[in-house]
């Protein structure tokens, strides 16, 4: 049994507002901004942080990465943005499902 919340956003098994989704990735605004904008993307696959990222994670990895710009961009954060990847308590990841924050729409800094 998976617990995992955005397994569950993902899936459309708890409500989100997506802005964005592909094969790879869904986007969806944080259900508590620390920014004008604040986005989490998402990969599909259930990996749980950085940690546990491998060699077969690669592609997925760098799609995502890649993603981000043009998701940016569609939010309207041409002045610019935050990318931010917590990994583990002690870097203060709170959902263990990996996902890049996406800030800005303001002035800085933001978390
Ligand atoms: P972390 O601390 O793990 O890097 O970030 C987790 C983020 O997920 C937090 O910014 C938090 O506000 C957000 N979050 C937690 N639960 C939900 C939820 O149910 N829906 C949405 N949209 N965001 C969530
Ligand atoms: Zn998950």
């Amino acid at each position: 049994m998976n617990d995992c919340i955005f397994c569950k956003i993902i899936n459309d098994e708890i409500p989100s507002q997506k802005v964005f989704e592909d094969e790879h990735l869904v986007v969806f605004k944080d259900i508590s901004p620390k920014a004008p904008v604040h986005l989490l993307v998402v990969p599909r696959k259930h990996i749980a942080s950085l940690n546990e990222a491998d060699e077969s994670d690669r592609e997925l990895m760098a799609h995502v990465m890649l993603t981000i710009p043009k998701i940016a961009e569609q939010a309207g954060l041409q002045a610019g943005y935050r990318t931010v990847l917590n990994t583990g308590k002690g870097g203060g990841q709170e959902v263990f499902h990996i996902h890049f924050h996406v800030l800005g729409g303001g002035p800085m800094p933001f978390a």
